[in-house]
């Protein structure tokens, strides 16, 4: 039914409100599938656009106590409702993580522990291996982790394939690899102040 305005079609619905919503969870009992299938195809294919939405809503009510009090309850539900797969997840980082420090650092050493810019601070190009990032020639880190699901999967796959962690990878230090993320933008502060403006416009 097409309608003039707003106004009119609220005034139809107040009416008629019993009525529209029965219809309205007929339809979804015999479609539920299918709105659902639906509904699941969106969200996947609009993370980005879903995460960024989130976070403006958090920006724009973080100060409120009603919104603060909501927050402090679904995260207590949720860790009451989690609890056993989080305190697992945690036994197991902590069991893997000396096993991923290695792999990391078996991967620094098999591309060279120094730093490959050549207008490094450090003079003839830092060497001391707790100063030594791994870094993504082409900045696609973060997709690289999603794709490999755990930093330990990642440094695997390089390790087995040391041709092609030749061309993705280089080592740097820990100041050229935040020098070369400030001049490329890869911090993702664009995106953030961009955001600002949005939240105060
Ligand atoms: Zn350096």
């Amino acid at each position: 039914m097409a309608y003039k305005n707003n106004e009119t079609r609220r005034k139809y619905y107040e009416e008629n409100k019993d009525e529209i919503n029965r219809k309205r969870r007929l339809h979804r009992l015999k479609h539920g599938d299918k709105i659902r299938a639906r509904e699941r195809k969106w969200h996947d294919s609009n993370i980005e656009k879903r995460r960024m939405q989130a976070r403006i809503n958090h920006h724009k009510h973080k100060n409120e106590t009603e919104y603060k009090q909501k927050r402090k309850k679904q995260r207590k539900m949720y860790y009451k409702k989690h609890k056993k797969v989080i305190s697992l997840k945690h036994i197991i980082y902590n069991k893997t993580l000396p096993k991923t420090r290695e792999l990391r650092l078996e991967l620094i050493n098999s591309l060279g522990p120094i730093c490959n810019n050549v207008k490094c601070l450090v003079y003839g190009g830092c060497r001391e291996i707790k100063c030594l990032q791994i870094d993504h020639i082409n900045g696609n880190g973060k997709d690289d982790l999603r794709k490999f699901k755990s930093s330990a999967q990642m440094y695997k796959y390089y390790l087995q394939n040391p041709r092609i962690a030749k061309k993705e990878l280089q080592i740097l230090c820990a100041n050229c690899n935040w020098i070369k993320r400030e001049e490329n933008n890869e911090n993702g502060v664009e995106k953030w102040q961009l955001m600002r403006i949005k939240i105060v416009s």
